[in-house]
């Protein structure tokens, strides 16, 4: 075998697309029995849609997921909607997801040596004039890019929201089209991807590598990918997923945890009715939602949203950041419970009502799940130094990819995981561009 890349995600996979594409012999070892990784589109049959476990929505015109996208005949559809925010049982439109935009941007423009979000936080806005503006850019760093404020870098928390794109899209029938089409690409041309594989240790030296799975199973290469999460990372050798290198490889541990990684939970409830368009939620909220499309409160799981433009009976609930951290370990009951009351909280809806009407409910533990280990990566003031640390290829025979292993503005998504992928390969296939 030429290559092995561990981890069937969306980098591991553009790899192995790309590796193929250009002759090479690959092998993709994933450890779970589906292909896709934090992209997890599934149809239970209970609505006449796919749903999405992980990864939803295309955050603007971005270069590699849309020419795929194109490559692979998935069309898109564009969000459009309301935003709404709920404080004290009060709905207000919203439209930025912060407050003060303006002022805070223009305060983080001031920065010129990096410093957390929450340093900057009590630089410029401390006293009671700023509690609402503190409240909404923390719980918006959090929400969003699903990481802690004393942690997030200020520099790269500005750069990132300039350069966000209004439109949102959704890949139709879901990302794991995409997922599907990288395979097919791979094995249509002799690449071989194993399911529930999960691989335990690598012994390398330069030219070649030798990969173990917890069974024992051996693949012999030339070459390795690994695409794991930065949650695979910096788990305790013990821990299922991790991965032992031999010779150890200490230095890139310890850039791992100098990066950025999140927590989140994604709840899915789907009911029989759409009952926020109902007369009696109207009248509670004073306010007509048939164009709601996410509503920001200040509830358990704050974070919710419907399937506008598609009118559909299903509602996403999203808590992440050091909120989901601290909930990792509860079981699902006491989850779903937790975004069945919030629910309730914001539409002014019974729990006895809701609970008649629901059809399903689907909890998705990230930050608990043994292959990823939290949620996605975000910036910190070490990020740039380490990520090229973490990056590095090893004696031409160690190569490393994944969403945080991404040079850009569109960190922790799908596209930084494909052109992470499509990078690596590059540097697989032109060793002398790795340097
Ligand atoms: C809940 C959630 C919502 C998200 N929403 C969005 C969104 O709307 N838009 C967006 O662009 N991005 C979103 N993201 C981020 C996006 O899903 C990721 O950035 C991207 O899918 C990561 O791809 P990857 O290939 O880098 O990693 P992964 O998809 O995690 O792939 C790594 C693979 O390695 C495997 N693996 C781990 N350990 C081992 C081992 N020891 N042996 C073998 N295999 C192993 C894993 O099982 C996994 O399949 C979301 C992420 C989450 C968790």
């Amino acid at each position: 075998m030429d290559v092995i890349i561990i981890g069937a995600g969306a980098a591991g996979l553009m790899a192995a697309k790309k590796l193929v594409e250009a002759g090479h012999k690959v092998c993709v070892l994933e450890a779970r029995d589906r292909i896709g990784g934090r992209i997890y589109t599934f149809n239970d049959g209970a609505l006449p849609t796919s749903l999405e476990g992980g990864a939803e929505f295309i955050h603007g015109n971005l270069e590699v997921t849309v020419e795929l996208l194109k490559e692979a005949g998935i069309e898109t559809k564009e969000i459009k909607g309301d935003v709404w925010e709920i404080t004290g049982g009060k709905w207000k439109q919203e439209n930025d997801f912060f407050k003060n935009t303006e002022l805070v941007i223009k305060r983080l423009k001031e920065v010129k040596e990096d410093v957390s979000i929450g340093t900057f936080i009590e630089k410029y806005f401390l006293g009671e004039k700023y509690k609402g503006l503190r409240e909404s850019l923390t719980a918006y760093v959090e929400g969003y890019y699903s990481g802690e404020i004393n942690r997030t870098s200020s520099i790269a928390f500005l750069q990132e929201w300039l350069s966000e794109d209004e439109q949102q899209y959704r890949p139709l029938e879901g990302y794991g089209r995409l997922m599907n089409y990288l395979a097919e690409s791979t094995w249509k041309r002799g690449g071989r991807i194993e399911l529930s594989t999960i691989v335990k240790e690598i012994s390398w030296k330069k030219g070649q590598v030798e990969v173990t799975s917890e069974t024992g199973q051996a693949y012999i290469g030339q070459k390795a990918i690994i695409t794991v999460p930065l949650g695979i990372w910096t788990a305790e050798e013990q821990a299922t997923g991790a991965i032992r290198y031999v010779p150890a490889l200490p230095a890139k541990k310890d850039a791992a945890k100098r990066l950025g990684f999140g927590s989140v939970i994604k709840v899915l409830l789907g009911f029989k009715t759409i009952f926020w368009e109902d007369e009696a939620v109207k009248k509670q909220a004073k306010k007509d939602l048939r164009q709601l499309h996410m509503a920001l409160s200040d509830q358990p799981i704050p974070t919710w949203w419907t399937q506008l433009p598609n009118k559909l009976p299903l509602l996403t609930g999203w808590l992440s950041g050091p909120r989901a951290y601290k909930m990792k370990d509860k079981n699902e009951d006491v989850i779903l419970q937790a975004a069945l009351n919030s629910v309730s909280s914001i539409f002014k809806v019974s729990i006895e009502i809701l609970k008649e009407n629901l059809l399903f409910s689907r909890v998705f533990n990230w930050t608990n799940d043994p292959f990823t280990r939290g949620s996605y990566s975000y910036s910190t003031i070490e990020t740039i130094e380490a990520r090229k640390l973490l990056m590095a290829p090893v004696e031409e025979t160690l190569f490393f990819a994944g969403e945080a292993l991404y040079e850009g503005p569109e960190m922790g998504t799908v596209e930084a995981a494909l052109t992470s992928g499509m990078n690596v390969a590059l540097k697989v296939i032109e060793p002398s561009s790795a340097f």
